[in-house]
């Protein structure tokens, strides 16, 4: 089999190495940890193809990989598959100032393509603070949310057409940038979401938004969450050019102070924190300022209208997640929950973790705009041995099982979603079935047959 992936793409570019091989088979949280015979780098989606074909003649397993910021254990080969890495499929060509649009890599960084859209007088509508590492590739398969849902939509609303390697060894190839373009299934938006399970994204069309003009940032205290989403919904309707709207709470606010040494903006820590971006034309700042004068239960307020001070008053949300990462290894719960049942859930979820792990601590934050919440679990004594199979055993695992029943169990019972944002992966494959329905789940499976038959693309991923 390496013979034939050498014969591909190179002898340089199948990598056995166990030190080289090592990067690639553990997570960035550390929690998915597996192992791999090669990692195999194509040059192009020719060679992918390539691979792919090869592959399936001899039913060897593939997991695409891009940056690995993946956080739902989806990107690493915990049943010793092989790692297709993107890392080459680099480039970004095509970059059409007239229409907004651009062609990128899918090894290309979420970072390099805003840089792209921004030399070109554009902006990309995409941004999450793994930003410098996630690969375009990797967001376009997970259908990345971050922090400007709320005004330019998820990945898939900015995807105009995608060239990809199905698991049936074809290719597909759709970058013409066509707006308006109904002809046949949406196979970009198909794949989209797809987790590497259907095929291997190589290049990607993307539709930018116009440049910011001025804008304004600002970090509100309030003394409940209820009174956050109440806020959020005022300044939606009072700012239209609003486009992210953070929570945080104080004992999130303090642990990145800690973790970080960095001050916080807002001292004394107040309950509860949310972090809003507007963005013009026109300059937002006075609608902003005049919405949060008429709303009651403003505690306290920071205000940026230039780059430095806005990076410092991000800061406490932007570093959440590594702060959390600095105390072990989380357990980490990516979900959406319905406006009118939201608050009640940041309330009671820290109480029923407790309930069956009583050493849990729970960290709450995320997307309050678009009302996905990310639920983070460390405990004291640490996580317990990494996950290094598809599926879980033991006594740790019954603890971890027991936490995620808590979670997502509520999730569902609140008609929300038990993956907002970072996809099922391997963590939360045995939730899909209680999350869609059983028809959903058959339509799934049914197109899952179809574009991979030999089930050689993620075989253990979502599905
Ligand atoms: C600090 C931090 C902050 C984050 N913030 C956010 C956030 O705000 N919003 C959000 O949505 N996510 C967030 N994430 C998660 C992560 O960055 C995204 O899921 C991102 O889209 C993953 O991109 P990647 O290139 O690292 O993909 P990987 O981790 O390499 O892979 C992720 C999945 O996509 C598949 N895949 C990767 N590349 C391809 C390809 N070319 N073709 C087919 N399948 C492929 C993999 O097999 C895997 O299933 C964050 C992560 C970190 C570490």
């Amino acid at each position: 089999m390496l013979r034939a992936l050498r014969s591909v793409v190179g002898e340089e570019h199948v990598l056995v190495d166990p030190d080289v091989v090592a990067s690639h088979v553990v997570d960035w949280t550390g929690g998915f940890v597996g192992s791999s015979p090669a990692v195999v780098r194509p040059g192009s989606t020719d060679e992918v193809a390539e691979v792919v074909a090869a592959c399936r003649r001899d039913r060897i397993a593939l997991v695409p990989q891009g940056g690995n910021t993946g956080l739902v254990g989806g990107g690493v080969p915990l049943a010793g598959e092989v790692v297709l890495s993107t890392s080459r499929l680099a480039g970004i060509t095509e970059v059409d100032a007239d229409a907004g649009q651009l062609t990128a890599g899918a090894g290309e960084t979420l970072a390099a393509v805003q840089r792209a859209a921004a030399g070109a007088g554009w902006r990309y509508g995409v941004d999450l603070a793994a930003r410098d590492s996630a690969t375009i590739g990797g967001t376009v398969a997970t259908n990345a949310g971050g922090l400007r849902v709320l005004r330019h939509g998820t990945t898939r609303h900015q995807l105009l057409g995608v060239e990809a390697v199905l698991g049936t060894g074809d290719v597909v190839s759709r970058l013409g940038g066509l707006v308006k373009d109904n002809t046949g299934y949406d196979l970009a938006g198909l794949l989209c979401g797809s987790e590497g399970t259907l095929g291997v994204v190589t290049r990607v069309r993307l539709a930018l938004v116009p440049a910011p003009g001025p804008t304004v940032t600002s970090l509100i205290g309030l003394a409940t969450v209820a009174d956050a989403v109440s806020l959020v919904g005022h300044l939606r309707r009072a700012v239209p050019t609003l486009e992210a709207a953070e929570l945080v709470l104080a004992d999130g606010a303090r642990l990145v102070a800690e973790q970080t040494g960095v001050v916080p903006v807002l001292d004394p820590v107040p309950p509860v924190q949310v972090a809003v971006e507007a963005v013009g034309p026109p300059d937002p700042t006075d609608a902003l300022a005049a919405a949060l004068e008429a709303h009651p239960g403003v505690l306290d307020v920071a205000v940026a209208t230039d780059a430095a001070r806005a990076v410092a008053l991000w800061h406490v949300r932007e570093a959440h997640t590594e702060a959390i990462a600095r105390l072990g290894v989380p357990r980490k719960y990516d979900v959406t929950v319905p406006s009118p049942r939201l608050a009640r859930f940041v309330e009671q979820v820290p109480d029923l973790i407790r309930a069956v792990d009583p050493d849990a601590q729970v960290w709450i934050f995320g997307h309050l705009g678009d009302g996905n919440l990310h639920v983070n679990v460390t405990t004291p004594s640490g996580p317990g041995p990494p996950r290094t199979g598809p599926l879980r055993t033991g006594r740790a695992g019954v603890a971890r099982d027991a936490v995620a029943d808590a979670v997502l169990g509520r999730v569902v019972a609140d008609g929300g979603s038990v993956s907002a944002e970072h996809g099922i992966g391997t963590a939360k494959r045995s939730w899909l079935v209680r999350d869609r329905s059983a028809g959903d789940v058959a339509g799934m499976r049914a197109i899952k047959a179809a574009l991979d038959p030999d089930g050689i693309l993620n075989p253990n991923v979502l599905l």
